[in-house]
């Protein structure tokens, strides 16, 4: 997916980056940032079966998290896709995270800087898992808190 990318810098140490912005994505396509890469990604929801069936499963074995998906209108359900995707995901819910400081606290303006080519998330090692390691994997990324 092609998304546009603006101007940005981090309110705490000043560095310039770019990032795509949040209400540019395609309608269904939520936006996603490797920590350790520092790349963004996308995922959509479209033919997700397999995915919507594990997180599904996860949630009717946790309440608590089932109860905190009703609280915050789908948050925690990208924070799960985001644990069980290949690589180091966050989801991006606001302020882009500082390729330098790692603080999330920036500014974006509206000038667009280029079109940039962002990658799908994948999910290759956790459906190579037998359905008890992947909700393992999950009850473990998860036993910190949502
Ligand atoms: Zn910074």
């Amino acid at each position: 997916m092609t998304e546009a990318f603006f101007k940005s810098r981090c309110l705490i140490c000043f560095k310039s980056f770019e990032v795509p912005k949040i209400g540019c994505v395609t309608y269904d396509s939520s936006l996603f940032y490797d920590k350790t890469r520092k790349l963004f990604g996308h995922f959509t929801w479209d033919n997700k079966k397999e995915i919507n069936d594990l997180i599904g499963d996860f949630l009717s074995l946790n309440p608590k998290a089932q109860e905190k998906i009703d609280e915050t209108k789908g948050i925690v359900v990208r924070q799960l896709v985001a644990f069980i995707a290949d690589g180091d995901w966050e989801p991006i819910l606001g302020f882009n995270r500082c390729p330098r400081c790692g603080i999330k606290l920036n500014s974006v303006s509206n000038k667009m800087i280029t079109f940039k080519e962002i990658e799908e998330l994948t999910f290759k090692n956790i459906f190579s898992l037998k359905r008890e390691q992947q909700l393992q994997t999950l009850f473990e990324k998860t036993k910190n808190g949502l």
